[in-house]
């Protein structure tokens, strides 16, 4: 599972100066000293020889061969095979962790139109005969994660997107969804299930049908399976529903691990369960439904791209039946390391989800396949007698189509060490989401997203690889980025990586639990069968990389920046870019249509942002872009500058965690209900609630962590100059 939401172009000014060079002869890079940035270049030049498209088309065509949903015997199985790899591959200490959690998968699903006339829903995909796999009957009917089970008879009511948005204007509609069965699209705009199903319950409906209209991922978009990238008739969007934005992971256990014996608060405390009737559909077994309706006429935003009357409501009351299977089950994450040579204590961890809900072509096979290239490359490197300095652990998760269960129980159980040794997470969901073969000639976009802090080294790592297109990943970056947003200005470094951090993958534990960097990496392009029977090999190996060249360019990307991280000198942390884009949220918020300044003053905050800036940036200057002085400091120098700088980053860590929801820690980054990111989580959501006494209490918290930090960075100086 990844959110597919549309990167916003930042307006900070660039603080770091980029060389736009190929690597000369004395190559430079964030955090290596002259000598060892030569080194560096050798290792990763060797590295980027090893993936391989052939390789990755054989990866992926074995882990989407057949449905692997959490749980599954064929999800265990390729736990075994993944451990198995990795020690061929050289890695060490390969462990299966085993967690016990709340699970939930269907027993039987039904939907039928009583009124005005018989129909029963297939909520089955069509066969094609190109595709052996489409005609895998382990491919499972219609179905939500978590939904609750029941069975209920009632009128149905059309709610566009099922936003509140869309309730406020049935209700001035003078239409009421109380105890009715409600039907509602996907996107326009879009915003996860799990808030659409939360709202409705909220609403007071008595179940709720989301289905894929094609105007989001069908025939208007163009082509559709098995001729193009986007979604055909039967075509079915599975997924969760869970309330995972209020706390991830075992609904319940929430805030520690699912271990074996685990205290479990009752299933009517767990709050991140839906108490909702849900199921979604294709847009076949929409379509009666929609067109038997004869009530008003909907507002003409509401309509969709069916060659059909959308309606609000009227003569249509459906069947629906749902029988969730909802109890205790094992899910495995799979560990494995290479210990580093000179500072085993310090991790970078790479990682990819392995659950599908179907396939999986993908999400998540994509990023399965480039992470067991970059496993690969790494352990034959290590062979080669390149171990990097620090240690590099690797993880396949489980149940992230769930609620970032696997990533959210191994978080938690091993989150002391984490906060002490993590130096940056580097997740990959889906490494190739989108159509090579609709792209055109710039090829698929690279998004990207990262905490501000690493923004810089990841901008200048991608300088290094070179994309499918044959420009380095920068050039193709820059030119993607234009030509997705509609412009001829191309985008300055500092407004690449996207520094805004949403939820819906795995990377949201390490953030927003336990105050680690992050990065997440991928391809992004037209893709249309997201969740659906239809994300498999086929699609993959015709549609979206048949030369599987974007997944061996991701394998490189992720594996260049896991490396630097590995073997910098001072970990590549940029304190002054963080704070160029912490003072673009505060000027966001400053806009946001709630925010009062009667009420609030940010100016206190504006100028601990300017202090942190004032720091950041004289450290860097000192340290980072002089590599000379680097080469002069004693690794106990070395050493204390780098626990200080991801101190920095723990500290913007609230332990009181954000109001309302106390497992999202972090005061800079969170998610939305919709799964948006979400900046300055709880001095914003206060004041969107215009709870004035809260949005100061928050500002002040914000102001403390920046106060720290500020110091914090000064006194890093002072011991840095100290050294010399
Ligand atoms: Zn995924």
């Amino acid at each position: 599972m990844k959110t597919l939401l549309a990167a916003a172009l930042l307006t900070c000014s660039a603080l770091w100066a980029a060389e736009a060079t190929e690597p000369a002869a004395t190559p430079s890079i964030l955090g290596f000293t002259a000598a060892h940035a030569e080194r560096e270049q050798r290792i990763e030049t060797a590295f980027q020889a090893l993936p391989s498209p052939q390789q990755a088309r054989a990866w992926h065509r074995e882990f989407s061969a057949r449905p692997h949903p959490a749980a599954s015997p064929r999800n265990n199985e390729l736990a075994g095979i993944i451990a198995a790899e990795w020690r061929r591959q050289g890695w060490e200490q390969v462990r299966l962790r085993r967690y016990e959690v709340l699970h939930s998968s269907p027993r039987s699903v039904s939907l039928e139109m009583t009124a005005p006339r018989h129909y029963q829903a297939g909520l089955r995909e069509d066969a094609y005969d190109v595709d052996d796999a489409s005609r895998d009957p382990d491919i499972s009917s219609a179905y939500f994660g978590y939904s609750a089970s029941g069975d209920v008879t009632a009128e149905l009511v059309y709610a566009h997107s099922g936003n509140p948005e869309d309730y406020e204007l049935l209700r001035k509609q003078g239409i009421s969804v109380q105890g009715k069965i409600v039907i509602v699209r996907y996107s326009n705009p879009y915003s996860y299930r799990g808030f659409k199903a939360l709202t409705a319950e909220r609403e007071g409906a008595a179940a709720l049908l989301i289905y894929s209209d094609p105007a989001e991922d069908g025939y208007t978009r163009g082509k559709v399976f098995p001729d193009g990238p986007w979604g055909p008739e039967s075509h079915i969007q599975r997924g969760a529903i869970t309330y995972d934005y209020i706390v991830p992971g075992d609904p319940t256990t929430p805030g520690w691990p699912s271990l074996p014996g685990a205290r479990r608060v009752p299933l009517t405390e767990a709050r991140s369960l839906p108490k909702l009737i849900a199921m979604p559909l294709s847009w076949r077994d929409a379509k009666p439904l929609l067109e038997s309706m004869d009530g008003p006429e909907v507002v003409p935003e509401w309509r969709g791209a069916l060659p059909i009357t959308y309606r609000y409501t009227g003569a249509v009351t459906v069947h629906v039946h749902v029988d969730m299977d909802t109890r205790i089950k094992p899910y495995t994450v799979v560990e494995a390391r290479i210990t580093g040579s000179e500072l085993p204590d310090e991790w970078v961890l790479v990682g990819n989800h392995r659950d599908a809900w179907a396939g999986g072509g993908v999400d998540p096979v994509s990023g399965t396949a480039s992470m067991l290239e970059l496993t690969r490359a790494l352990g034959q490197q290590k062979r080669n007698g390149h171990r990097p300095r620090r240690t590099i652990v690797a993880c396949s998760w489980d149940g992230e189509e769930y609620a970032l269960t696997g990533s959210t129980e191994w978080g938690e159980q091993f989150a002391d060490v984490l906060q002490r040794k993590l130096v940056a997470y580097l997740n990959v969901d889906e490494s190739v989401a989108g159509a090579a073969t609709t792209a055109g000639p710039e090829g698929l976009a690279f998004d990207s997203s990262a905490v501000a802090s690493l923004s810089p080294m990841l901008v200048e790592a991608s300088k290094s690889v070179r994309a499918p297109s044959g420009k380095s990943l920068y050039e193709a970056w820059r030119a993607t980025a234009m030509r997705d947003h509609k412009t001829t200005t191309p985008p300055t470094d500092a407004e690449l990586a996207d520094p805004r951090i949403g939820s819906g993958s795995d990377h949201t534990v390490f953030l927003n639990h336990l105050g680690r960097a992050v990065i997440n990496l991928g391809f992004t392009g037209d893709y249309g069968v997201y969740h659906s029977g239809y994300d498999d090999h086929y699609w993959m190996s015709h549609i979206g990389d048949p030369t599987f060249e974007y997944h061996t360019a991701l394998t490189r990307m992720w594996g260049v920046t896991a490396l630097r991280l590995a073997n910098a000198d001072i970990l590549p942390f940029d304190y002054g870019a963080n704070a160029a884009v912490l003072e673009t949220f505060l000027l966001e918020l400053e806009k946001n249509s709630h925010f009062d300044p009667q009420q609030l003053s940010l100016a206190a905050l504006h100028q601990r942002v300017a202090e942190f800036a004032a720091a950041g940036q004289a450290l860097r200057a000192a340290t980072l872009a002089t590599s000379a002085a680097s080469a002069a400091a004693s690794a106990r120098h070395l050493q204390h500058l780098n626990a200080q700088l991801l101190q920095v980053e723990s500290n913007w860590l609230d332990p009181a965690g954000i109001p309302g929801r106390p497992w999202f820690r972090h005061l800079l980054y969170s998610a939305r209900y919709t799964y948006a990111h979400l900046e300055f989580p709880g001095l914003t959501e206060a004041v969107e609630s215009s709870n004035w006494p809260l949005a100061a209490d928050q500002a002040q918290r914000l102001e403390a962590a920046l106060v720290k930090n500020t110091q914090l960075l000064r006194n890093a100086l002072t011991d840095w100059q100290g050294g010399h």
